[in-house]
């Protein structure tokens, strides 16, 4: 059995189409469910925006026969919709959206037996080494884990969202934080199980028999619904991995290539630089980290191109070395400088942004619903570009998903027109 732990994610564009041009629809709609299936490995691509999944729509459809029958492009929405979440409720994703499904509180921390994946699960052990050792999950792990350090051991979603999330390639917080409440039963109708039966059907090599979840569906549900944290297997073992660290912004900075061009924006010195430098230039290109297919763009004459970074974004949410190192490497490409702003200092942001405003250029940065960096008029007169959709925004707010692919796949009418029509994030 092949896992699909082969994919490399070099932080190109070149490297995400490449891959692309590997992916059989047909075969993934058969496979994906099995650890070893034809999954197409995409999201880190997708998720810092080097590829849209209406580009990836679009580009298949030059190769394949596909509609929105298609398991993948099914898969494809199921990010739009959560992006639609995200849209309406905003830092609410953080929170539970419905009332959890267990009366108790759940743990606050993650016990070490599962950070160091040594829980006596052989499913969970794995997926740990596998999250740490090459940042990519396959989705059937993803939700078995999530599962897991929910119901069985009654840990908060939002703490098992924050660390998935901070050692993902792809970690994505609308996508991330929403699955961890579906499978909760916080954003869905009932709590997510998974049995050994379960796992020995898509992952055959692991064997989860004897242990906690070697039980039925409707006695997970009810362990879910009622029982207190079952506690690592008896006989674990006493060593597990170690965790690798995750970062805020300061810590990566000597590492990138763009050191000698960086310029700090939360002081006067940077402030006073930056103004000097974009004096000659007609327009100024800010890059985020989820709009990296911009850095491979033509660049057109009179531009500058500025990688942005936010601080209050990256305390918040740390990453692990090898994201921050994908990241960097295509701002590193890309970009002439790179500037670093603080979202959260809103005093300083006041100073900043009339001190720009008597410049010249025109400021443009991609539409994202990253916390802080959907700030960043505060420090910046930035004007948005809008964000590719493959569906366009239901009419109202749509919290399920069968409904919202329902509405937004005949508002767009066919796959064809919806690739090729004017569907733009609002
Ligand atoms: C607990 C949990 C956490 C998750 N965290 C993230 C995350 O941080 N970032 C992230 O991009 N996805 C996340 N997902 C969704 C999904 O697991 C991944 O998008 C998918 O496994 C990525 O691998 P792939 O590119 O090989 O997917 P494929 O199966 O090959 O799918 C192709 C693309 O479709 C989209 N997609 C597929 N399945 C889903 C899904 N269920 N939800 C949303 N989009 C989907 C992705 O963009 C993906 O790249 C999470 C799912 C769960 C259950």
């Amino acid at each position: 059995m092949q896992l699909h732990t082969s994919f490399t994610h070099k932080p190109n564009r070149q490297a995400a189409l490449d891959a692309l041009t590997k992916v059989d629809p047909a075969v993934y709609s058969k496979s994906r469910n099995f650890l070893d299936g034809a999954v197409t490995g995409l999201s880190p691509w997708i998720t810092h925006g080097f590829l849209s999944v209406r580009e990836a729509a679009r580009l298949l459809m030059e190769k394949h026969r596909l509609s929105f029958e298609d398991k993948l492009i099914f898969e494809f929405a199921w990010r739009e919709f959560f992006k639609h979440v995200h849209g309406e409720l905003d830092d609410g994703i953080f929170s539970d959206i419905r009332q959890p499904v267990w009366p108790g509180r759940y743990q606050q921390a993650l016990p070490n037996d599962i950070r160091e994946g040594r829980t006596g699960i052989q499913a969970i052990d794995e997926g740990v080494r596998l999250l740490y050792e090459t940042g990519y999950l396959h989705n059937h792990v993803r939700m078995w884990i999530a599962s897991y350090v929910v119901h069985i051991r009654k840990v908060h979603w939002k703490v098992g969202a924050d660390w998935m999330y901070s050692h993902l390639l792809d970690g994505d917080l609308a996508s991330n934080h929403l699955s961890w409440q579906w499978v909760a039963g916080t954003f869905s109708h009932k709590p997510y199980v998974f049995n050994a039966g379960n796992v020995q059907k898509y992952a055959q090599h692991w064997d989860c028999l004897g242990t906690a979840i070697d039980t039925t569906y409707e006695d997970l549900e009810n362990i879910a619904r009622s029982r207190q944290d079952a506690g690592a297997e008896p006989g674990a073992p006493i060593h597990g991995m170690c965790e690798p660290a995750v970062f805020a912004f300061e810590t990566q900075l000597p590492s990138t290539g763009l050191r000698h061009n960086t310029i700090d924006l939360r002081d006067q010195e940077g402030l006073e630089a930056a103004v000097n430098i974009i004096g000659n230039f007609r327009k100024v290109r800010l890059i985020h980290p989820w709009d990296l297919r911009s850095c491979f763009e033509l660049k057109q004459e009179n531009e500058l191109r500025v990688g942005i970074v936010d601080v209050a974004f990256h305390d918040e949410y740390r990453w692990d070395k090898a994201r921050w190192e994908f990241v960097l490497g295509a701002l590193e490409q890309g970009c002439e400088q790179l500037w670093i702003v603080d979202t959260d200092d809103i005093a300083h942001c006041a100073t900043m942004l009339p001190f720009f405003m008597q410049t010249n250029p025109g400021f443009e940065m991609r539409e994202t619903l990253n916390p802080g960096y959907s700030l960043m008029p505060r420090c910046l007169p930035v004007g948005w570009l809008a964000e590719e959709r493959l569906l366009p925004n239901p009419v109202r707010f749509q919290q399920s998903f069968s409904r919202f692919y329902r509405e937004t796949t005949h508002m767009a009418g066919s796959l064809p027109e919806a690739v090729h029509g004017d569907i733009l994030m609002e």
